[in-house]
């Protein structure tokens, strides 16, 4: 099997879900007691967070090419980075080594193409929702219409990952909002959405929404699955 390069801490609480879909994908696959030969490279989010904030993406690109570098000279054979936001500075991570990317958006658009969908609705972060890098990607690469919640809720979903998710902290009322802005999206005509934020699987299922969900927790994994198998 390949070798793959994780740079997680972004949060950690969904990067220990890599951890485990990764390897639970290996041993689906290959049986027995197979599982994912990895390196993991795992960061303080608060610092990660502040520069977000302060819209430093130089400071956060050197960050993030810095560690790939550092996952490709320790052997890693790709970079999984395990988190949507951050590949605002995917380019940064691809210029600074010689291994492949395996781009969130790239998993998820292939899958929601599959899956027969055009009109699709985003959840992230703010920089996610709102910044061109995310959603032009799926446009231009797989064709898709990307509806994002009205400027409102997108304050709340991106204050909820911040305050709540990245911290593990759960909550029946966060659900309840959720619930809100997905009915919201699919009353624009989305027929699907991307839960495009690697924490938002912890709070949100398929029981809460009227049309599939594409989580790009599970949809990143399954490919880095795919690449280490080969
Ligand atoms: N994990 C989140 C994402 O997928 C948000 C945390 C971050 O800003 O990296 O976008």
């Amino acid at each position: 099997m390949r070798t793959l390069g994780l740079i997680g801490g972004m949060s950690w609480e969904s990067s220990a879900h890599y951890y485990r879909l990764i390897n639970q994908g290996v041993r689906e696959r290959k049986g027995g007691t197979h599982s994912a030969p990895l390196l993991l490279l795992s960061v303080d989010f608060t610092e990660i967070a502040a520069l977000q904030h302060a819209s430093n993406w130089t400071a956060l690109g050197t960050r993030m090419a810095t560690a790939a570098r550092t996952l490709s000279d320790a052997g890693a054979e790709a970079i999984v980075l395990c988190t949507n936001t951050m590949h605002k500075v995917a380019d940064a991570i691809v210029a600074a080594q010689p291994q492949p990317l395996l781009h969130i958006a790239d998993a998820t658009g292939a899958a929601i193409v599959r899956g027969g969908h055009r009109r699709v609705g985003l959840l992230g972060t703010a920089f996610t929702m709102e910044e061109p890098f995310y959603r032009e990607r799926l446009a231009d690469r797989f064709g898709l219409d990307v509806l994002v919640p009205d400027a409102a809720q997108r304050a709340e979903v991106h204050r909820i990952i911040y305050d709540e998710l990245v911290r593990g902290v759960v909550r029946d009322e966060t659900r309840t909002i959720y619930r809100t802005v997905i009915a919201a999206l699919v009353a624009q005509g989305a027929t699907a959405i991307i839960l495009g934020c690697t924490e938002i699987m912890l709070l949100v299922s398929q029981a809460d929404s009227p049309v599939p969900l594409f989580d790009t927790t599970t949809l990143h994994a399954a490919a880095a699955v795919e690449f280490a198998i080969g």
